[in-house]
């Protein structure tokens, strides 16, 4: 229902749930993100309101409180008000730069709220869904119409469902398509995989091996990109990200987009490179 998507230098965790709380509005049942970080996706998801999500988060283990705020409040985008990071990377890994970054700490990260289509509003069934292996994570706004096929054909070989929803198989798939030796990356497997699905989607994929890249798709749903400096953006809705930049990208569609802290690649589901509507947001916020 709602979708953002960042990928740049900052705290990626606090600027999705700023962008997820901007996009309440649109009415959702639970919500959740991903964070990679060293190498592997950090999820957190529960069902009801965005206040479940964040209580969740703050209890973890690798949560990291910005420098002197008390644990219990807000989680914030990640910048105090002198628009300094309140947590860079060398913070969050602390003195031994062999601890783990925690959820807080890593760069890029997706975030969802969703309003159930098919299963029911729970936390298992809240996105994002990973891959088996935990590799790839997705979220998704509308309808796989042939998921129930897709799904019997992974199941056909041994995939476990963790859920009850038609996007996991979008997770499953992905996964499978990046194990070919001739797809490249995210955005190659992106691209086979839509060519498979049926209906109405946003996506948004990250991949644990694929630090600073978030990759989209859209068909029959809204996707924008918000064009940043050292970092971009993707949301269901430019009010995910007006805070940060008004220079967006409205994607056409069927078409892919990969974003990295610094570039803004578009393709076709074909793979040919092409071009989003480039435009400014000039209303105010
Ligand atoms: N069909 C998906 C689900 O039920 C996505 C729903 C949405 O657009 O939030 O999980």
């Amino acid at each position: 229902c709602g979708i953002v998507g960042y990928t740049g230098a900052r705290s990626a965790l606090g600027i999705v749930l700023d962008g997820l709380r901007r996009l309440e509005y649109r009415g959702y049942d639970s919500a959740g993100v991903a964070v990679v970080a060293d190498g592997e996706l950090l999820v957190c998801k529960r069902a009801g309101k965005l206040s479940n999500l964040e209580k969740a988060l703050m209890e973890r283990a690798d949560w990291h409180a910005p420098e002197g705020a008390p644990v219990d409040q807000p989680l914030t985008s990640g910048e105090t008000p002198a628009g300094e990071p309140v947590l860079s990377r060398q913070e969050a890994s602390g003195k031994d730069a062999a601890t783990p970054l925690g959820i807080s700490g890593g760069t890029t990260a997706i975030g969802h709220t969703r309003w159930a289509t098919h299963g029911g509003p729970t936390d298992r069934n809240a996105h994002p869904h990973l891959s088996s292996d935990c590799r790839v994570g997705v979220i998704h706004n509308g309808i796989i119409e042939n998921f129930a096929q897709l799904r019997d054909e992974l199941e056909g070989c041994d995939v476990e469902f963790a859920s009850d929803t038609d996007t996991e198989c979008v997770a499953h798939l992905l996964c499978r398509e990046l194990e070919k030796p001739d797809v490249a990356d995210l955005s190659e497997a992106m691209r086979r995989v839509c060519q498979r699905l049926e209906g109405a989607f946003t996506l948004l994929a990250v991949d644990a091996n694929a630090p600073g890249v978030v990759v989209g798709a859209r068909r029959n749903s809204p996707l924008v990109v918000g064009r940043g400096a050292g970092e971009n953006y993707l949301a269901s809705d430019v009010s995910a990200f007006i805070e940060h930049t008004r220079e967006a990208i409205e994607l056409g569609q069927d078409q892919i987009v990969m974003i990295t802290p610094d570039e803004i690649v578009i393709t076709d589901f074909a793979g040919n490179t092409t071009t989003g509507k480039d435009f400014h947001i000039d209303w105010d916020a």
